[in-house]
């Protein structure tokens, strides 16, 4: 053959053809492999095949090149091999004429097969991913590796508006908001760069422009890089709008920060911004934070169930937020809790935001279905301020002040001070040895009589009751009632009073001795739902006759939430016991209210009395008071009679009854017996009847 014929033939070759010596260095190629690697001819002599292989085909590479050894033609094999910057499929297959001159060495035939590769995908395959990848939501683009848009599906078209072919041949960048291209770059950036190394896609979030301007879609870009990839040799992006997923998300953290039922910060966000303002405090910007606990709340939420106590809450979060300003903040620690932070220094503005708190309870809640407000709450209020360690030790401090400010009465607020905390740990201490004094029978009960004022006669017994502490010292009630109150357990000491003044009556129902015992009844326990389930119980275990109860309360009690009270009372007066109205004089003294309760009695307060000495306006009141008792068919009873005076005034201003040391101290119940015992004996003696059952 004409060796010019052949060197035409290598010339005019397709497929691309290099010959390597025994150490796979290359030697000459042919101009079809200066076409496929993209280098000159001169330039090809000198490389290491291996060079212008992919790093992950090296091995396939070496094992055919021993499969060549010793036979004269391998068997193809398809490998990638460097075409330019990117990268070629190509069937490769050798043969070994080394030692056979003129050539001696590998002589290498390269066919592309990127084209067929394309191709191979059949047209039904085709049509079928351009379907999918045309009505894909999300938006799917080829780039190149400088970031230019190839092509791109018609999502671009419903999501931003943009038409595909104006999309197509900028760069993505154009796409994406100007803030967000410094993201968009680095991560092109990453993505060419981790070619081979890089797992999983790269992902990021962009918002990206719309065709008509409007608010601009946030998109989660993922890029893959598919530059090795002969059959795509791009980086593909699909784009989906995180829209819905950003706003659950954000919903998510509002969750993990706001408090669900009023919408207002939680207590990891308020701690997290006490904290926040502890640290501008050391640098000069002092504030302060208010502890706010509703009063009462629990007994509104047992009495209202807790769908409308929930209503109530958020109604209150409502009327604090309104009442603050608009640098102060609040948030809600859980429960009838409320943190207020109040911004700036000037100790005035704690008090004056703590003010505006209580003022904005004032008026009436209603908090279910009818219009009319009817329900009312009162707030109580800590205040501190002062560099503390942790928000949870300023809290602590707040607490402390709260509690004070309860135990002075509720409804007001007041500021932390260190002498606080003994005071604090005091009551604390006393409520944990009210709840021992219970347990171990240290409460019992003592009697005061309540004398006819015409005739002498005992009318009842007033059970009073007292506490006697191991040491043998006994305790008055004013010392702990507050106490026991607060705590809760006035409920269940409040329950004994009633079972024991039941039975000890009963027994001297038995004895012969007969008298109705009256019994003091408090808010709280008034306010249970099972207080008058109690009442009965008492009644029913010891037999005692209902009309010989009677139960006592101030105007205070009944008031406090009319509707409820109303019922209480009525299926109280359904069991049969009478009702007395204690300190009367003292609280609203509503002339309708009288007419509104089922009252029996009405004990003017002995504050009254002891002023009917002397004459004045307190003899006037008390004129009045049983003018009034006597004008509604109401019986009166004095309380607190200590000289002979006051007994003839009142006796002469027509008082049924009356109670106080002038007649007895309170006594023990062997005493009260030996009393009711002698009475009885002396109102024989003077003729009279001694009948006390009405
Ligand atoms: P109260 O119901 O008004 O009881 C009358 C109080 O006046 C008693 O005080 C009694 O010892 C006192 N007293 C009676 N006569 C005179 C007098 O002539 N002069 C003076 N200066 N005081 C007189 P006590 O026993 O210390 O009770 C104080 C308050 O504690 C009672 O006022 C009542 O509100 C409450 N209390 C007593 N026992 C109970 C109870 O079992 N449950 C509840 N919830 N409260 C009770
Ligand atoms: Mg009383
Ligand atoms: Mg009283």
């Amino acid at each position: 053959m004409e060796p010019e014929w052949l060197d035409r033939l290598a010339l005019e070759l397709p497929d691309a053809v290099v010959v390597a010596d025994g150490q796979g260095n290359l030697i000459w190629g042919n101009p079809a492999a200066e076409r496929m690697f993209g280098v000159s001819t001169a330039d090809i002599v000198g490389l290491s095949a291996l060079e212008l292989l992919h790093p992950e085909d090296h091995g396939l590479a070496l094992a055919s090149l021993e499969s060549v050894q010793g036979k004269e033609l391998g068997s193809p094999i398809e490998l990638r091999v460097k075409s330019g910057t990117g990268w070629k499929l190509v069937e490769l297959i050798g043969a070994n004429v080394i030692g056979k001159p003129p050539i001696d060495g590998l002589v290498w035939s390269l066919r592309d097969l990127t084209d067929r590769r394309r191709w191979e995908v059949s047209t039904n395959d085709i049509e079928r991913f351009r379907s999918l990848v045309h009505n894909s939501a999300s938006i799917l683009l080829l780039l190149d590796r400088s970031g230019t848009v190839e092509s791109v599906s018609a999502a671009i078209t419903r999501m931003l508006g943009h038409d595909q072919e104006l999309v197509e041949g900028q760069l993505l960048d154009e796409l994406v908001i100007e803030p967000d291209r410094a993201t968009l770059r680095s991560a092109l950036v990453t993505v060419v760069d981790n070619d081979m190394t890089a797992p999983g896609p790269t992902v990021v979030e962009v918002a990206l422009r719309r065709r008509d301007g409007a608010t601009p879609v946030p998109c989660e870009l993922s890029i893959v890089n598919l530059l090795d990839d002969p059959t795509v040799n791009g980086l593909v992006v699909s784009a989906h709008n995180i829209t819905q997923l950003r706003s659950t998300r954000d919903a998510l953290e509002r969750l993990a920060t706001r408090d669900a039922l009023t919408g207002l910060p939680n207590r990891t966000l308020i701690l997290d911004r006490i904290e926040q303002m502890q640290r501008g405090s050391r640098t000069g910007e002092a504030g302060a934070v208010l502890f706010v606990d509703l009063d009462r709340f629990k007994d509104v939420n047992d009495s209202l169930g807790h769908r409308l106590g929930d209503d109530l809450l958020r109604q209150v979060a409502t009327r604090f937020r309104d009442a603050l300003r608009e640098s102060d903040s609040i948030g809600r620690l859980g429960g009838d809790e409320f943190v207020v932070l109040v911004e700036g220094a000037g100790a005035h503005n704690a008090e004056t935001a703590a003010q505006r708190l209580l003022d904005s309870l004032a008026a009436p809640f209603s908090v279910n279905s009818d219009a009319r407000p009817q329900l009312t709450i009162s707030a109580s209020i800590g205040i501190v301020s002062g560099a503390y360690s942790s928000a949870e030790d300023l809290l602590m401090d707040a607490d402390v002040a709260l509690y004070e400010a309860k135990a002075a009465g509720r409804n007001r607020a007041l500021r932390f001070e260190p002498a606080m905390r003994g005071a604090f740990r005091a009551r604390i201490e006393l409520e944990r040895d009210l709840r021992l004094a219970l347990t171990r029978g240290e409460f019992f009960l003592m009697y005061q009589p309540v004398i006819a004022l015409e005739t002498g006669a005992v009318r009842s017994m007033e059970a009073l009751l007292r506490w006697r502490l191991p040491s043998g010292q006994v305790v008055g009630p004013d010392a702990f009632i507050p106490a026991l109150e607060e705590s809760g357990l006035i409920v269940e000491v409040g329950a004994f009073v009633l079972h024991e003044a039941c039975r000890m009556t009963r027994t001297w129902h038995v004895l012969g001795l007969p008298t109705a015992v009256s019994v003091n009844v408090s808010p709280r326990q008034f306010e249970t739902g099972t207080f008058v389930e109690e009442v009965h119980r008492a009644l029913e275990r010891s037999g005692l006759d209902p009309t010989s109860l009677i139960l006592e309360m101030t105007e205070t009690t009944l008031m406090r939430d009319s509707r409820e009270s109303d019922l209480r009372l009525a299926a109280l007066k359904d069991l049969g016991v009478r009702l007395a109205i204690d300190d009367f004089g003292t609280g609203y003294s509503s002339l309708a209210y009288l007419q509104q309760f089922p009252v029996d009695i009405i004990k003017i307060d002995r504050a009254f009395i002891a002023g009917t000495a002397i004459d004045g306006p307190s003899a006037a009141l008390v004129h009045a008071l049983v003018e009034l008792g006597n004008a509604l068919g109401l019986e009166t009873v004095a309380e607190g009679i200590e000289t002979a005076h006051q007994l003839s005034r009142l006796r002469a201003e027509g008082c049924h009854a009356g109670q106080g040391f002038y007649f007895s101290y309170p006594l023990e119940a062997a005493d009260a017996e030996f009393f009711l015992a002698a009475a009885r004996e002396d109102v024989i003696a003077a003729g009279h009847d001694a009948s006390l059952s009405s």
